[in-house]
């Protein structure tokens, strides 16, 4: 089931049933919002002989992906890949080597499906060699190739690979939505009202929140943490830092980032100061700071650390440094 976004799948329905190839699309937009669910559910559709959405489940390339999830003409390149790649010594599935195989991959001619299919997931991952390489293959991909780039930060995109590509904004949804949609999964109304809460509009974490409610009380637990040294006025960053670096090593695997929650808390702040208390997305109370364009100053700061730890996550350190000497 697909919630949200309905213009945008509208879209991709079209596409499916043209049975058009020659597809380059860019999906782009928050963390955890349906981006990846809907881009498989159109692949699918494309690799399956009845063209359904999703795919019938019946054909040969259905049953072929499903059950094995590898398909001749499926190419899927996401984080695991580029895991299971380094360790086998075979490069990295995000740099040039990466690229020219997506390349060679669709400009082959489809075995078993009438198209063939190249899944990026965090496209911004890949190198701006590799991605200058795929100028050519998104510009304009053959006539039975279809490519579908993912990510939440487009910013690492060149503008040359975003202008050659279709691109689709999958935004946050609307909380009424994902409450109706969390109500068929739990009756539990007080665990539902929570995950609402805690999704900051995103579908697919509210979802991982029903899925494991032990999660919402140790979520609840660190928000009021964080909370703690974010509004301590003056902190010395080192306990700030020292507080950051513990919620990120007990929340290393949840999906949950630290930077998002952070950024969520102090937009919260910005708004009750500008009177705008009942739109924040997290606190019940927040409390308004004193200097707004300090909050704003802070925002950036925190935006800016994403964004490093994001091209080099081995850079989580360097990046908190450099962020609390912009804020101090
Ligand atoms: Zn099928």
């Amino acid at each position: 089931m697909i919630i949200g976004h309905q213009t945008n799948v509208k879209i991709l329905q079209e596409l499916l049933s043209k049975q058009q190839g020659g597809l380059s699309l860019l999906f782009w937009g928050p963390e955890q919002t349906g981006k990846k669910t809907i881009a498989l559910g159109l692949m699918k559709g494309f690799l399956c002989d009845a063209a359904a959405w999703n795919g019938c489940g019946k054909c040969a390339s259905c049953v072929s992906l499903f059950r094995s999830a590898l398909h001749p003409d499926f190419m899927f390149v996401d984080a695991a890949l580029r895991a299971a790649m380094k360790e086998s010594g075979q490069g990295d599935a995000y740099d040039m080597k990466g690229a020219r195989a997506i390349i060679s991959f669709l400009d082959t001619k489809p075995i078993a499906a009438r198209f063939r299919v190249a899944f990026i997931d965090d496209a911004h991952m890949l190198t701006p060699e590799a991605q200058n390489a795929l100028l050519k293959t998104l510009e304009e991909p053959a006539s039975r190739a279809i490519i579908i780039l993912v990510t939440h930060n487009p910013g690492l995109l060149l503008e040359t690979v975003r202008s050659r590509m279709m691109q689709l904004y999958f935004g946050l949804v609307d909380k009424k939505e994902i409450e109706r949609w969390l109500a068929s999964f739990s009756r539990d109304a007080t665990l539902v009202a929570k995950a609402v809460r805690y999704s900051f509009l995103r579908p697919g974490r509210a979802l991982n929140f029903i899925e494991h409610p032990d999660m919402v009380r140790a979520f609840e637990n660190q928000v009021k943490m964080l909370l703690a040294f974010e509004q301590k006025r003056g902190a010395d960053f080192g306990h700030k830092l020292a507080a950051a670096h513990a919620f990120l090593a007990q929340y290393a695997d949840s999906g949950v980032s630290l930077f998002s929650l952070w950024q969520a808390i102090v937009r919260d702040e910005l708004l009750a100061g500008a009177g705008l208390a009942e739109y924040a997305s997290l606190l019940t109370k927040p409390a308004p700071q004193a200097n707004s364009s300090d909050r704003f100053r802070f925002l950036r700061a925190i935006l800016d650390m994403e964004t490093a730890v994001e091209t080099n996550p081995s850079a989580m350190k360097s990046a908190f440094e450099y962020a609390v000497s912009k804020i101090r």
